[in-house]
């Protein structure tokens, strides 16, 4: 297959398609995780900002008693504080720990927007904004993130104090979402390429098949061009010898003339073997039933038929030729009558033909559980056991110049065995060289037979 450009191309082809169609669904499908992961962590965020922003302002709201000022009991309970008189070093707050642990800012403004207090990080250039329960997401000068919410402040008794605002710092999040991002980007190409590679051995397992049945097509246009060139040029040959010929006698022409019609008859034989084939195959390629023309046949009306047909060529050929029908009943199948007919033909004549003069050729017929048994006995030549399968193969000839020289096609138990399949049955050889063959067909048996 790899010398082929052809499947090679189309291997190529499918394993690119293969690769895209499944890189594409994993990079959507990473996209899903990536959306999924940064939500999550973005979702646990925001809850603890919120509860941190939401303590925070609780307590404050305890201890507020002023609009816009901070009472001593107010400030103990920010980390750190900054006023606008100075920085406080307060190592008693416990309130919001997580503002120690460098995470967050807070801010305390008053109702008109004047500042009072920082705490916790201090990140410069961070624009201020206004308003109440606000979430936002800001950036400092360096471009490091922060999420910010915004809550109003009240006094004990009720009365506006202004507003607190709290921020994250967004540092951990981005890493640890451009973490997973570049795990994707970087594992896409790893999977894209593992994907390639297994596209292309399953790409070439699944054209295997494809690719046998192209070298077989090959192989018999090969073989049959071969074999229909042989009975031509023998044609030509003998024509433009005599075409040499200063004169041509009447015994010259007959001659002539009967060459050409036995090589024109193996040019007919053999083309009527490969339409059989052709119909065969297309036959067992598509829904069987429907093709074969379905009767029900009485196999021993069929064996007595090819019996009668063969026993001048039997005679000719100085074989005796005999039946043994063992059943009591007749023995029917399902099927083509034509076609079962050519199979026994082909059997009974080969075993006609490959047994020397002074043998015997037996047509058995059996019966086993639900099949019918026909089996071709033979006293002939026998077959190599290594070329009892092979025997089975388009155009396969055990002894070439024997079997050409008895004007065989190399075809007939390749059509046997067609026959066989497209009704469901088997073929099967024993053989033992100089000993002779059985050839056993086994076909089911139609419901309605005996
Ligand atoms: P062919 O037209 O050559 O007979 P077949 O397909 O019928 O073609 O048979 C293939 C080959 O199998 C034959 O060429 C022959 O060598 C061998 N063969 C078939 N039947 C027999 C048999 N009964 N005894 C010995 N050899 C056989």
């Amino acid at each position: 297959m790899k010398q082929n450009q052809l499947f090679k191309q189309t291997r190529w082809q499918l394993v690119t398609w293969y690769t895209g169609i499944l890189g594409l669904i994993l990079a959507l499908c990473g996209l899903g995780v990536y959306e999924a992961v940064a939500h999550a962590h973005r979702i646990t965020i925001e809850q603890e900002l919120q509860s941190v922003a939401r303590t925070l302002h609780d307590s404050l709201e305890t201890v507020l008693r002023e609009p816009g000022k901070l009472e001593p009991e107010a400030i103990r309970l920010l980390p750190d504080a900054c006023l606008t008189e100075g920085c406080l070093r307060n190592t008693d707050s416990h309130e919001i720990e997580a503002i120690a642990h460098n995470k967050y800012y807070l801010r305390l403004f008053q109702k008109s927007g004047n500042l009072v207090a920082v705490a916790g990080l201090q990140p410069e250039g961070l624009p201020r904004i206004r308003g109440e329960r606000q979430l936002v997401t800001l950036a400092d000068a360096q471009g490091t993130r922060y999420r910010q919410i915004s809550l109003m402040l009240h006094t004990r008794d009720n009365r506006d104090w202004g507003y607190l605002q709290v921020g994250r710092n967004l540092q951990d999040f981005d890493r640890y979402v451009a973490n997973v991002k570049w795990i994707l980007l970087l594992g896409l190409p790893v999977v894209a390429v593992l994907v390639m590679a297994a596209g292309w051995g399953l790409a070439g397992r699944a054209m295997q098949p494809i690719y046998q049945s192209y070298r077989q097509m090959q192989q018999f246009t090969a073989d049959a061009a071969h074999e229909l060139r042989t009975p031509l040029a023998a044609m030509r040959a003998t024509v433009e010898s005599m075409l040499m010929l200063p004169r041509i006698s009447e015994v010259d022409v007959r001659e002539t003339l009967q060459v050409i019609d036995r090589q024109n008859q193996r040019l007919t034989h053999l083309v009527a073997d490969l339409l059989i084939l052709c119909r065969i195959d297309r036959q067992l390629n598509q829904n069987l039933d429907s093709f074969i023309e379905e009767e029900e046949i009485v196999l021993n009306d069929l064996v007595n038929d090819i019996g009668e047909e063969l026993a001048v060529l039997a005679l000719d050929s100085g074989i005796e030729l005999s039946f043994e029908i063992l059943v009591t009943q007749p023995l029917k199948v399902k099927g083509n009558t034509e076609q079962l007919y050519c199979l026994l033909f082909n059997l009974a004549s080969n075993g006609i033909q490959y047994t020397p003069a002074g043998g015997k050729v037996t047509l058995i017929l059996k019966e086993e559980k639900d099949r019918a048994l026909i089996q071709v006995k033979d006293t002939g030549i026998g077959i190599p056991p290594e070329e009892q399968e092979t025997i089975f193969d388009r155009f396969y000839r055990v002894d070439q110049a024997r079997s050409r020289h008895r004007g065989g096609s190399g075809l007939g138990l390749a059509i046997a065995r067609a026959i066989a399949r497209a009704h469901h049955g088997s073929i099967s050889v024993q053989s033992q060289v100089g000993q002779g063959s059985t050839f056993a067909i086994r076909l089911p048996k139609a419901s309605s037979s005996g």
